[in-house]
């Protein structure tokens, strides 16, 4: 199917009261709209102008700030992604680097695990927003904060997203990345399948005026903590006592809450900030109807357990973007996209259903806080360790693509390679987020000639074991096809598939000659 427009389609612009763009005014169309700027938005946003889609992103906030407390922080795969366009050095260097990985509060170490990120990083949602929202801004891409999307409408060329101001944005593809309450998922009545909350939490950064109970207290409730950050204010959390409240928290409700724990509020006061999260469990039942895509919490919803969200929203985005744009660019057929579904959506629903295991050992009865002890005393043995820890930190990841050798489907490690040009790390080949051909043969002897303009070769040594997270060592491969998100579409060697049929299937079929 054709697209509505390309990235050379001229732009017209409209003057709308209200909404500000970073750089640009608005334009009325674009290849392709996100709805939501928040850390999946401004993601595939990045991901797309690399691939020089004209994208713009509606966000209804009047500014990137962000209200109330959210992600803390980014695990390994993320810093990898990250690092695979060339800004991971942008966030290490506001975060602090510490061992983040938790499951049902059980620590787990990675850093024995094979990856230059063999760490977390704690840095509030804030600032990820912040520093996705300049390295956008860089790329050229218009924000249009203060737009609203109300509706859209979609037709066999496009779609119009039509926004509060009663004006209209037209473009070839819309993506959703408005949150939980997507209202992109609802109007293209995509299921949101799963179960309602059956706990509700309050989490805060507050004053104080008495010395509380610092630490966990666990109860039949659920689980409540009072902890200090250096010199500033409280964070409390706390599990109330009714589930299904719909307006924004108050102080009031925080106080009721932690009387009803602690029999006091410690004269709690003076808030900087107070969010209520639930576990409601849900996902979308389809990533994708037409020309309308769903990524990031639009798509899954869960617990904030083990630090998942962003994180699984972020790297959507990273597999959404370079498919999206070659179906804009008419290089690959639009069936590409629904390989954003198959490989996207089980990833989530692990992620749904660890967290809803890590909620079930937040109790403090007896039975449940004797079944926590036993999760505790199996993650501490070497292989569950690893597993977990992988599991949570996005390591593990494995897109079914079939049969093969165990790189196939895998993240591409970061290997220190030598090049004709010089020592060169695998990473820095994904930095333009196009894909590589890295044959470790005789040089030259791979042919891709047809997607020469579209796949990057790259002749290179290397000598050191090929290790995984979880797998360990495995076979040295004679080659790799690395598509943008760095995993492995193709691997050269004894087993190895035609490399055409690869080049094909992830790059579109050869130019007609
Ligand atoms: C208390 C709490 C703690 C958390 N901790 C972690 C953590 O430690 N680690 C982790 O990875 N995740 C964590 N999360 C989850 C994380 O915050 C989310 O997964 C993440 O923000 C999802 O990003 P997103 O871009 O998909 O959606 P959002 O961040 O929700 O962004 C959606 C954007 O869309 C905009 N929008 C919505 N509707 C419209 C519309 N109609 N028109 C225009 N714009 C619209 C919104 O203004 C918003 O900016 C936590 C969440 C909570 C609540």
């Amino acid at each position: 199917m054709g697209v509505l427009l390309s990235t050379r389609a001229p732009r017209a612009a409209l003057s709308v009261p209200g909404a500000r763009a970073t750089g640009t005014r608005r334009c009325s169309r674009h290849a392709v709209v996100i709805v939501g700027g928040g850390p999946t938005g401004l993601t595939l946003a990045g991901e797309l102008a690399l691939a020089s889609v004209d994208v713009a992103i509606v966000e209804r906030r009047r500014s990137q700030d962000v209200a109330g407390l959210r992600a803390g922080g980014l695990h390994s795969r993320s810093i990898e992604v990250f690092d695979q366009r060339g800004i991971a050095d942008r966030f290490l260097s506001q975060g602090q680097v510490t061992q983040i990985v938790r499951f049902a509060g059980v620590a787990l170490d990675i850093s024995d695990f094979p990856t230059r990120h063999n760490y977390g990083l704690a840095l509030g949602q804030q600032h990820i927003e912040g520093i996705l929202a300049a390295w956008v801004a860089e790329l050229g891409v218009p924000i249009y904060y203060g737009g609203e999307v109300t509706g859209f409408v979609e037709d066999a060329t496009g779609v119009v997203v039509e926004l509060s101001d009663g004006q209209s944005l037209q473009a070839g593809y819309l993506v959703g990345c408005d949150g939980g309450r997507s209202l992109i998922r609802k109007s293209a009545g995509i299921d949101f399948l799963g179960s309602d909350p059956t706990t509700s939490n309050l989490i805060a950064e507050v004053e104080i005026t008495e010395e509380p109970h610092w630490g966990i207290r666990r109860d039949a409730l659920g689980i409540h903590s009072l902890s200090k950050l250096g010199d500033g204010p409280v964070r409390v959390l706390v599990t109330e006592q009714q589930v299904g409240a719909t307006r924004e928290p108050t102080l009031r409700d925080l106080s009721e809450a932690l009387i009803a724990v602690y029999g006091t509020d410690y004269g709690v006061h003076s808030p900087t900030s107070i969010s209520r999260f639930t576990d409601m469990t849900r996902q979308a039942a389809s990533y994708r109807k037409g020309r309308v895509l769903l990524a990031g919490d639009a798509a899954h919803v869960h617990p904030p357990d083990g630090g998942q969200g962003l994180q699984t929203g972020v790297q959507d985005a990273v597999n959404l973007g370079w498919k999206l744009a070659q179906v804009v660019k008419a290089t690959a057929p639009e069936r590409l996209l629904d390989t954003y579904h198959a490989e996207r959506h089980p990833v989530a629903a692990r992620v749904l259903r660890n967290t809803m295991a890590s909620v079930a050992l937040r109790g403090g009865d007896q039975r449940t806080t004797v079944l926590r002890d036993c999760m505790s005393e199996l993650l501490g043995m070497e292989e569950p360790r690893k597993r977990f820890g992988a599991m949570l930190s996005g390591l593990d990841i494995h897109y079914d693509l079939g049969e093969g050798h165990p790189l196939l489907g895998r993240r591409m490690p970061d290997l220190d390679l030598v090049t004709a040009a010089g020592p060169l790390r695998v990473f820095k080949l994904l930095h333009e987020a196009r894909p590589v051909l890295l044959n470790f043969g005789e040089p030259g002897a791979l042919d891709m000639a047809p997607w020469a303009d579209r796949v990057r070769r790259t002749d290179a040594k290397y000598v050191g074991r090929w290790d995984l997270p979880v797998l360990g060592a495995v076979t040295s491969p004679s080659a790799v096809l690395i598509r943008p998100d760095g995993y492995v579409a193709w691997v050269g060697g004894p087993m190895q598939a035609r490399l055409a049929d690869a080049l094909s299937l992830w790059f579109g079929p050869p130019p007609a000659t």
